[in-house]
């Protein structure tokens, strides 16, 4: 059985929760919001399906609701931020909104952005950034659980670490591109799992070490209590990019590294290093908006491989995503609505579809 649901019924009942959970209303919407934009943009491992773990996280004193990004250092071009364990939804905003403004001013702006909780899809951040006319750079590390394993290793040791890169495109969308540096994203595991279906090789290892096809694995603990791992992309310059995420956003940031043994906390905490760079400050504005035009143009004349429509760049798949389940609704399967509805009964909430 499955659900497909509008987004604004959607953000209205994650809304409802949040606030029983402890969230102001404003906190709450904002939160909601960029939960079912996630869902609307594709990726639902980053959607309303996070929210039980949000509930359990504030039940457990991990995740901090209605709590602001603290200014640790700020010289302008540079900022030192701590997220205090709020809503990554929201200190995550804060951050870059404080950052567009100094890199607006100086030309550019470095941050580091520690302890905030789950920021979601990093490209929500570069997607601000670029509709201000700014190239975003952001390395972020993960920590939760070790769930990705090193490059010729058998078992997880750090997290999925995405990374993301804007670049604003004149007179057309940006390119946004927004991958977790794991073979796929951990949530995207969790639904395959919840949907009972397997997944192609070369994406995970179980428990023992061994290749599986089995998401279950890093889903729920398995016979010998430990769990499988996934793999990083790219083979090794995939995991070399996983850690310098951990480097830069977890050592450089001052939140941290994973460097111990899974625990069963609820939270997920996010470091996050993010280079913001103004074109128009830099000089090169002119060159830089026609030399982008005329590559991606030049891309885009390349003819369709086999089992492709079109050649496209990055940010395309979940613009479409958004057109078409807007209009067509949120699919989700009968698992993650039951974890939902779940989830509003421990706060209290009835929720229905
Ligand atoms: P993915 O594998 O779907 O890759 C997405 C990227 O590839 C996007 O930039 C997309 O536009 C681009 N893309 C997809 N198909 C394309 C095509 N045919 N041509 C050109 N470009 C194409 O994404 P993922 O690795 O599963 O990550 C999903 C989301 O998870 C991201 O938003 C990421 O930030 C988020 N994430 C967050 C955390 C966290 O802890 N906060 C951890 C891991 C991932």
């Amino acid at each position: 059985m499955s659900h497909t649901l509008d987004a604004s019924f959607l953000r209205t009942q994650i809304t409802g929760i949040l606030v029983a959970a402890g969230s102001a209303p404003a906190e709450a919407d904002q939160v909601a919001a960029n939960l079912v934009l996630a869902n609307l943009s594709g990726h639902d491992s980053h959607g309303v399906g996070m929210l039980p773990r949000y509930v359990d996280a504030i039940a457990e004193g991990g995740l901090t609701p209605n709590a602001s990004v603290k200014i640790n250092l700020d010289i302008g071009t540079m900022m030192a931020l701590d997220g205090q364990r709020g809503f990554g939804q929201i200190v995550g905003v804060q951050a870059i909104e404080l950052g567009i403004a100094r890199a607006k001013q100086h030309g550019s702006c470095i941050f580091t952005l520690s302890s905030a909780h789950h920021l979601g899809r990093i490209g929500h951040f570069a997607e601000m950034a670029t509709a201000q006319g700014l190239v975003a750079l952001h390395f972020v590390n993960v920590l939760s659980r070790p769930v990705v394993a090193p490059w010729g290793g058998g078992d997880g040791r750090f997290g999925t670490n995405p990374c993301c890169i804007g670049v604003p495109l004149a007179g057309a969308e940006p390119f946004l591109l927004d991958f977790a540096t794991s073979r796929v994203a951990q949530g995207k595991m969790r639904v395959a799992h919840n949907k009972g279906e397997q997944v192609p090789d070369g994406y995970l290892i179980d428990e023992h070490g061994a290749p599986t096809n089995d998401p279950g694995v890093v889903v729920v603990p398995q016979s010998n209590g430990l769990f499988g791992a996934l793999m990083t992309f790219g083979e090794h310059k995939g995991y070399g990019m996983a850690i310098a995420c951990e480097l830069l956003g977890g050592a450089l940031t001052g939140g941290g590294t994973w460097h111990r043994p899974a625990d069963t906390a609820r939270s997920v905490f996010n470091g996050m290093l993010t280079v913001l760079i103004d074109p128009a400050k830099l000089g090169t504005q002119t060159s830089f908006e026609q030399e982008a035009r005329e590559f991606v143009a030049w891309l885009r004349q390349s003819p369709p491989g086999a089992g492709f429509d079109a050649v496209q760049i990055a940010g395309e798949p979940e613009r479409r995503a958004r057109i078409e389940r807007e209009r067509d609704g949120i699919w989700l399967d009968d698992a993650t609505w039951g974890e939902i509805v779940a989830a509003g009964a421990k706060v209290g909430v009835t929720v229905s579809a």
